[in-house]
């Protein structure tokens, strides 16, 4: 029978503590919070998209993404879905692939995983933060305890939303053991945009095409819903492709996004529907033709990039002017300054560097015993049960090795 400490009671660490468990190991599992799983309940607005059916290297990203191919071949969604069976936890599985607890609630899954991991031998201890690990070569020593351990597995999480508890101690420790750390920054988060429009669009939503270009070469192409706000932009769509835009914003590089308002009309079939448009409504001034097709807030502001005054009759509309109001509507540019920040990001991309982990076993390939589960890793998933996938897959990859020591 082995010691095993695991730092940090989230979805990561809490699988890991299980599965070390089952195999008949003593687990102790530390978590700085009064309690574990706060990101747990705060996912999916408190449904918890806990996972998803359609599993793929492609889903993830970080400097080297084909490090989560062994996590996910170990631990499918069909092995996921089995565990949460055994521990009471039954899903329910959208047509698009996002699995969710049965019951829509996220504190469905933090129940029942500290209740499995009790009932399994675990011993977790709350407010208990670890700030040190001594190694002597061959044991750990954490300083909240006279404990000597076989294995201390580092399943901190990152830094995305820190009024949870997010925190760099994970890295730090890495740091300890001379892992290097790739550069930290928020993902599947909001975009601050500079225009003279978006405050005054704030709450105006829209579904869109949004295409996102890097020093102005195509990066990204999504397809969903945008939401303007004060600071910015929001909305799935911008999530969706906010990996791309957060990375090439921490290289200093220049970030545009472009909206297609009318994502499922082609070019030349808006530009004939709107020369109709004038042509019928000829009375009628462009702005208020224009607020018939977008949401009317937008009206001017299209106009005034197009560079076409509101007031103009839908008579007075030139051929040229009614191209480059397609043209608009089918690319209107935004300036991307900066991230809507850590606090409000869903999850971190950078972290632990992968190409100094295992990732057959999680284990740090510098020290013998030390191991590395979820997110405190270089690896940053899609929206859609992605991220925790690869937290319970990579606490179940480290428990299988840790098994086996
Ligand atoms: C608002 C929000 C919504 C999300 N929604 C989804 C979703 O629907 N689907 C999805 O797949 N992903 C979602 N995510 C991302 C997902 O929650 C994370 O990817 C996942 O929880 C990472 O698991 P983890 O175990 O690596 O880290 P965490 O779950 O963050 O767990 C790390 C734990 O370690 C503790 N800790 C940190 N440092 C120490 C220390 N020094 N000592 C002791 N304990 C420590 C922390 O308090 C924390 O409890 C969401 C995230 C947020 C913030």
């Amino acid at each position: 029978m082995k010691n095993v400490a695991i730092v940090g009671g989230g979805a990561s660490g809490l699988m890991c503590a299980i599965v070390v468990a089952q195999a008949a190991h003593t687990v102790h599992l530390f978590e700085q919070n009064e309690q574990v799983g706060k990101k747990i309940l705060a996912s999916g607005n408190g449904r918890c998209n806990i996972s998803n059916t359609h599993l793929h290297v492609t889903d993830y990203f970080g400097e080297n993404p084909a490090f989560v191919a062994p996590a996910l071949e170990a631990f499918s969604f069909t092995d996921f879905e089995a565990f949460c069976a055994k521990m009471g936890l039954l899903l329910h599985t959208k047509e698009d692939g996002r699995a969710y607890p049965r019951s829509f609630e996220a504190k469905a899954v933090t129940s029942a995983l500290l209740h499995y991991a009790r009932h399994c031998g675990v011993t977790v201890y709350t407010q208990t933060p670890i700030k040190q690990i001594e190694y002597d070569g061959e044991l750990f020593r954490l300083h909240v305890n006279s404990h000597r351990y076989h294995a201390v597995v580092i399943a901190t999480g990152s830094l995305a939303a820190p009024q949870l508890g997010a925190n760099d101690s994970g890295h730090t420790l890495a740091r300890q053991f001379h892992h290097t750390i790739v550069p930290p920054y928020p993902s599947l988060v909001q975009l601050h945009l500079k225009s003279r429009c978006h405050h005054k669009l704030s709450g105006v939503k829209q579904h869109a095409g949004v295409t996102l270009y890097i020093d102005n070469k195509k990066r990204a192409e999504v397809t969903g819903d945008i939401l303007f706000t004060k600071y910015g932009i929001s909305g799935f769509a911008i999530l969706d492709i906010s990996h791309h835009a957060s990375f090439a914003l921490m290289h200093h590089h220049n970030v545009t996004l472009g909206i297609d308002l009318f994502e499922s009309m082609p070019r030349q079939q808006l530009l004939a529907t709107l020369k109709t448009l004038c042509s019928n409504l000829s009375r009628y001034t462009i702005v208020t033709i224009l607020a018939l097709l977008t949401p009317s807030k937008m009206a001017p502001f299209l106009l005034h990039d197009a560079a076409i005054d509101a007031q103009t009759l839908g008579a007075e509309m030139q051929s040229k002017q009614i191209k480059k109001l397609t043209n608009i509507l089918k690319d209107w540019r935004f300036n991307v300054t900066q991230t809507h920040g850590f606090k409000h990001a869903e999850v971190s991309g950078g972290g632990v560097d992968t190409l100094q982990i295992n990732p057959e076993t999680m284990e740090s390939l510098h020290v013998k015993g030390l191991y590395f589960a979820g997110e405190v890793c270089d690896v940053v998933g899609r929206r859609g049960g992605y991220n925790l996938h690869f937290a319970w897959a990579s606490g179940y990859l480290a428990a299988k090795a840790i098994s086996t020591l």
